[in-house]
C-alpha cells in the first residue's frame, strides 16, 4: 500500500506531540494536523505546564508513572540542550506544603522528579500555616513557546498543518487511512463522549521576576509557578463549568491566596487573567477503535481526556498513541496484501 495518510485532529500539547511521535516512529506515514484552533488559542496555552502529575483514578498507577517518566526524561534532555530557551523548558525547584500531614507521604512520582525529600523545620518556617512539606526539583514548560517549538519541529519533519473544524471523524474517511483524535474537551461533541467533562481553571500570569521557587499548596488549589518570563498564580477547579470569561472576584481570591503563601507577590505587576477548560475523565482515553459504514472501515486512535495533567504525561501518552497507529498501519498493510492474493 502507498504511504498511509494519518490525520491528527487537535493542535494542543497532545495533538502536536502525538503527531511528532507518529512521524518519528512511522516515517513512511504522511501526517496532517487538522485543528480549528492553534496556539495561542488552546487550553494548552493557558496551562502552567508544571510537571507534577495529576492522578487519574481509572488508570493503573504503574501506567501513569511510565507516562510521567517518559515525559520527564524527554523534557529533561531538552532542558539540557541549546534548544531549552526557545522550547520554553526549564528546571524549577520549590516546595509542596500541607496544612496537615498527607496520608501518602511519598507520591508515586517522587523518584522521577529530582531530589525529592521532606522539608526541614527551618524551611517550614517560611509557611507558618503549614505543618508538612516536600521539596523537589521538577520541569516546567512555558506553554505558548513549547507549542510553537513543537509546531516548528512538525513543519521541519514535513508534517502538514491545516485549519479545519471536524464535525464528525467519519468525514475524514475518504481523505485519510487513519484518524487520531486529540480534540481535548472538543471530543465531547466530536465523538459524543459523556464521560468527558470540563473542569474550569482560572489563573493569573504576572510579572514578578524575583520569585524563583515554585510553591504549591498540597490541596492543589493554590499555586505559584515561576516561568521564564511570567509567574503563573492559581487557581480554580470548577467541575462542569463551561465559562471562558474571567471572573473578577475569583481573580482577587487567587491573588490573595497566593500572597498569603508568598507575601512579596503584593508587588507583582502586569496581571493578566486566563481561563481554560481541563478535558477531564476518570482515565485518559487512549485506545483503538474501528469506525465502519456500508462495509468501509476507518481505524481511529483516541488520545484525549488528560484533565489537569496533560503536560505532565503528554510525551508518554503520545508514544503510546503512536504505537497504536503503528498497529493500525500493520493491520491495513495486512488487509491490502490479503486483497492482492
Ligand atoms: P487542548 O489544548 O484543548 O487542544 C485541543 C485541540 O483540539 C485544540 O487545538 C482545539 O482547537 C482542537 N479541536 C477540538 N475540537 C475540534 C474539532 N471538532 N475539530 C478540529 N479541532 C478541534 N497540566 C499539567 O500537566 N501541568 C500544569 O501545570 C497544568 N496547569 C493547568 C492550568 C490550567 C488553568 C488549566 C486549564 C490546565 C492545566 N493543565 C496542566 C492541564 C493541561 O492544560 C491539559 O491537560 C492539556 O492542555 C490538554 O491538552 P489537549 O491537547 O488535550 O487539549
Amino acid at each position: 500500500m502507498a504511504a498511509p495518510k494519518v490525520a491528527v485532529v487537535g493542535a494542543g500539547v497532545i495533538g502536536l506531540s502525538t503527531a511528532l511521535c507518529i512521524a518519528e516512529t512511522c516515517p513512511s506515514c504522511s501526517v496532517t494536523v487538522l485543528s480549528d484552533q492553534f496556539s495561542p488559542n488552546t487550553t494548552s496555552d493557558v496551562a502552567a505546564g508544571m510537571l507534577i502529575p495529576h492522578t487519574y483514578p481509572g488508570t493503573p498507577i504503574h501506567v501513569q508513572k511510565q507516562w510521567f517518566k517518559e515525559t520527564f526524561t524527554y523534557l529533561f534532555a531538552i532542558s539540557n540542550s541549546a534548544e531549552a530557551s526557545e522550547a520554553g523548558i526549564h528546571l524549577v525547584s520549590g516546595w509542596q506544603v500541607f496544612k496537615n500531614t498527607p496520608k501518602e507521604e511519598l507520591p508515586f512520582w517522587s523518584d522521577v522528579v529530582l531530589g525529592f525529600r521532606s522539608m526541614s523545620e527551618a524551611e517550614l518556617q517560611k509557611f507558618p500555616q503549614h505543618q508538612f512539606g516536600q521539596a523537589f526539583t521538577t520541569l516546567k514548560c512555558d506553554c505558548p513557546p513549547y507549542l510553537l517549538w513543537l509546531e516548528k519541529r512538525l513543519k521541519a519533519t514535513g508534517i502538514q498543518i491545516s485549519t479545519r473544524k471536524v464535525a464528525d471523524l467519519w468525514e475524514l474517511h475518504s481523505e485519510y487511512n487513519i484518524v487520531v483524535n486529540c480534540a481535548g474537551i472538543g471530543a465531547q461533541q466530536l465523538v459524543g463522549d459523556e464521560k468527558l467533562f470540563p473542569v474550569r481553571g482560572q489563573v493569573l500570569k504576572v510579572h514578578a521576576p524575583w520569585v524563583k521557587n515554585f510553591i504549591r499548596d498540597g490541596d492543589g488549589l493554590t499555586y505559584i509557578y515561576p516561568g521564564i518570563h511570567r509567574v503563573t498564580l492559581g487557581g480554580t477547579r470548577e467541575k462542569e463549568n463551561w465559562s471562558l470569561s474571567p471572573d473578577p472576584g475569583t481573580t482577587k481570591d487567587i491573588f490573595d491566596r497566593c500572597c498569603s503563601l508568598e507575601p512579596s507577590l503584593r508587588g507583582a505587576q502586569d496581571i493578566k487573567v486566563k481561563v481554560g477548560l481541563r478535558p477531564s475523565r476518570q482515565s485518559v482515553r487512549l485506545e483503538r477503535e474501528v469506525l465502519s459504514q456500508g462495509g468501509v472501515k476507518l481505524p481511529v486512535v483516541h488520545n484525549y481526556g488528560h484533565g489537569a495533567g496533560g503536560f505532565s504525561v503528554h510525551r508518554g501518552t503520545a508514544k503510546e498513541a503512536a504505537r497504536l497507529v503503528g498497529e493500525c498501519v500493520a493491520a491495513l498493510q495486512g488487509s491490502s496484501s490479503r486483497a492482492r492474493l
